[in-house]
């Protein structure tokens, strides 16, 4: 709390009251703090890869371009990590569009079936890479009137991670279900799950169980915070159960669309 007083004077000049002014302002000053930690965040996320871009290319500078397996495997890293910042980079830009309210989404109706059709082909691929079994149901013609890419962003960011954070030879099922109103999303996994004490911070900016091995798998920690940020301005809700060593479970809920309510 801040406080600010002043004296009151009559017309005579003597004292005769004062006025205090108390602010709450643990409101700001928290606020005030998140913009720290996000500015040392980002920069830092940002730090690590050019450290390595620069080392790397300082290094074949320095005459390691002459060695042809030093030339490939520094030019890998070199890629990899760039790759990595352009992907912090977009995942920054969306976020801070979502966060300015001046997020555009663009609704159509959708089919579910469809969109996970279109979905599928990128994330087979790093599940049997993995040799992750990766499962699909969807109830029959339901559709949502959303923003089909951003709803398919969503669907890839929870299979992603949940084939990033499952052993090899898991298993991961997406399951789309009718429940009246309420289109009901799921994405399981029998990963490593979630600590209970991490469960709700999860989807803070940055967030990240175990840092080392996020950044092993390519993740910026900003993945949950623009899937939570969609499905809000889809008028949906999202959540998660989580066990350690078992898996997890994100629980996506959006609104059915009603053809003959519209
Ligand atoms: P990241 O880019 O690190 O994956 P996210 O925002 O997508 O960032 O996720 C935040 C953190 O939540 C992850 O670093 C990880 O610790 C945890 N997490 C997300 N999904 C899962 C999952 N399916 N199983 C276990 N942990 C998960």
């Amino acid at each position: 709390i801040e406080i600010v007083g002043a004296p009151i004077f009559n017309e005579r000049n003597i004292l005769k009251g004062a006025v205090l002014l108390m602010y709450d302002i643990t409101h700001l000053k928290k606020l005030e703090l998140m913009r720290k930690d996000f500015v040392a965040n980002v920069s830092h996320e940002l730090k690590t890869p050019i450290t390595s871009i620069t080392g790397f290319a300082e290094t074949l500078k320095n005459g390691a371009k002459n060695d042809p397996a030093s030339l490939d495997r520094f030019l890998t890293i070199i890629y990899d990590e760039s790759t990595r910042m352009q992907g912090l980079i977009e995942d920054l830009l969306t976020l801070s569009k979502l966060e300015k309210d001046e997020f555009e989404i663009t609704r159509t109706v959708v089919d579910m079936t469809q969109l996970v059709q279109e979905i599928l082909p990128v994330v087979d691929q790093r599940a049997e890479q993995k040799g992750i079994t990766l499962t699909t149901h969807v109830d029959d013609s339901i559709t949502i009137q959303a923003d089909a890419e951003r709803i398919k962003q969503v669907m890839i960011n929870l299979l992603t991670n949940a084939i990033s954070y499952t052993l090899k030879d898991g298993d991961v099922n997406l399951s789309i279900t009718d429940e009246g109103d309420t289109v009901h999303i799921q994405v399981s996994d029998n990963g490593i799950g979630i600590p209970e004490k991490a469960v709700p911070r999860i989807f803070e900016r940055f967030y990240r169980v175990d840092k080392a091995r996020s950044r092993n798998t390519g993740g910026t920690g900003l993945g949950l915070a623009i899937v939570k940020h969609i499905i809000e301005v889809h008028d949906g809700c999202i959540n998660v159960e989580s066990e350690p060593e078992k898996g997890s479970v994100f629980h996506v809920y959006l609104p059915k669309y009603d053809p003959a309510l519209s």
